[in-house]
């Protein structure tokens, strides 16, 4: 029943009214969170259980009886994969008439994941997403430009949903090369850049020597970003970037930063986020529940990704709203090897704020004869620089991994470098930073 009415002054009574929204955002009372997820989670398990092919066959498959389960661990070690995804047709999936399509082919698949919405599902995205940007600051005075990519992706389409609400202006450059942005976009006097981090490093190279303009801030998304990176692309520019959170699952949308800078605020009306297989320092996978979705509802979705639930309450209007930290890693990207537990997160400490090097690198871990080496691959912008990083990186090592070095001392790992020329190793849109490439040959 609260959800209703909740749902029901979020509908009819705010509506589109952002500022409205955000006026009363702090206000939501602490308590009125779990109630209303707890029903609408009971709620979305009945409709799937009704509605698609798959989760009624999985229930019944493996005994579970919805009227028990009351949140989302009730459900014991239940969980919708990837693999589910990748192995069942998506209509399997479906409980209403899909209308938006999107495809998903993550970083090691071998077939991409098809997730559908409606257009009235990208609507309320929008409005949810509108208000996050609007704690940024975003006004319906700023003019926007973004150069996302358009194929089979839906950050996009979150996005232009979020700027209908807001009423910017909004050029679509699409993801075209960084030096032909820089020249097309110059006359526009945008303020506002919705970019992926990686490109957004190459146009902060092409501005660096060309120029800048004044800019509110810039929001990227699509892949994680380094604060080394963050810090240099704000110096060049004099602004902030704010970092938001997605996957397709959720068309493109799990959190956004707000002016804080740390974390990611969840939507908890709409999205039940859990961690589990969690660690002493709390951090473990994001599986969510997507709450109020009608075409492809998704049950304990395992997101892969690694993070945890912040604690301190947040200094911005959005107090109420949790946050999750920065992703550390994905979970296939995590290596247990001679060098010790690996994520991406553990080589970012070492090669962030390396001049020599691009943002673009690669660890791999190799076999050879007994032992591990790992090798890290690194696009060189001095090709005399190669000793000097070798040497850094080794004592970055030293210095602030001792159990890493412990076992280098130990033998049981060996330091490889492989140098490229800038450009050279990222093929697709996301670049993976650690792959374990040991042949299982005991197997
Ligand atoms: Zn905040």
């Amino acid at each position: 029943m609260l959800s209703r009415i909740a749902e029901f002054a979020d509908n009819v009574l705010i509506g589109a009214n952002v500022p409205l929204r955000a006026r009363l955002a702090p206000l939501i009372p602490l308590s009125v969170v779990p109630r209303i997820q707890k029903e609408k989670f009971r709620r979305v398990l009945r409709y799937v259980s009704e509605r698609s092919p798959f989760y009624r066959r999985r229930f019944k498959e493996i005994g579970i009886d919805i009227r028990q389960v009351h949140v989302p661990a009730d459900l014991g070690d239940f969980f919708t994969t990837a693999q589910d995804l990748r192995d069942n047709p998506v209509e399997e999936f479906l409980c209403g008439r899909p209308e938006l399509g999107f495809e998903t082919t993550g970083t090691t698949a071998t077939t991409s994941k098809r997730v559908y919405f409606s257009r009235r599902e990208a609507a309320d995205m929008g409005r949810d997403g509108a208000i996050g940007l609007y704690n940024l600051g975003l006004r319906q005075e700023d003019r926007v430009v973004d150069a996302f990519d358009y194929s089979f992706w839906n950050a996009p389409f979150t996005l232009r949903a979020a700027l209908d609400r807001l009423g910017c202006f909004h050029v679509t450059a699409a993801k075209i090369p960084p030096a032909e942005f820089y020249d097309r976009v110059r006359g526009y006097a945008f303020n506002v850049l919705f970019v992926e981090p990686s490109w957004l490093v190459v146009l902060t190279e092409i501005a660096r020597v060309r120029g800048t303009w004044p800019l509110k801030f810039i929001y990227t998304g699509g892949e994680n970003m380094s604060e080394a990176t963050r810090r240099y692309v704000e110096a060049e520019w004099k602004t902030n970037v704010y970092m938001g959170y997605g996957q397709t699952e959720t068309f493109g949308q799990i959190g956004s930063e707000c002016p804080a800078k740390r974390g990611y605020h969840v939507d908890d009306f709409n999205l039940s986020c859990e961690i589990v297989d969690r660690g002493d320092d709390g951090y473990g996978e994001l599986v969510y529940t997507t709450l109020s979705r009608h075409v492809m509802p998704l049950i304990r979705y395992r997101s892969t990704d690694i993070t945890k639930f912040l604690d301190e309450p947040c200094t911005c209007v959005l107090r109420t709203a949790r946050r999750l930290a920065k992703i550390r890693g994905r979970l296939d990207e995590m290596v247990n090897c001679g060098m010790g537990n690996l994520s991406p997160w553990f080589f970012e400490r070492l090669l962030d704020d390396l001049p020599e090097i691009t943002g673009d690198w690669q660890v791999g871990v190799v076999r050879t004869g007994n032992r591990d080496t790992i090798e890290f691959r690194l696009e060189l912008r001095d090709p005399a620089a190669a000793e000097p990083v070798a040497q850094v990186i080794k004592r970055r090592v030293q210095e602030r991994i001792p159990d890493s070095w412990r076992n280098y001392e130990l033998k049981l790992f060996e330091f490889g470098f492989r140098f490229v020329t800038p450009g050279a190793l990222r093929t697709g849109r996301k670049l993976r930073r650690l792959v374990d490439e040991r042949m299982r040959v005991w197997e």
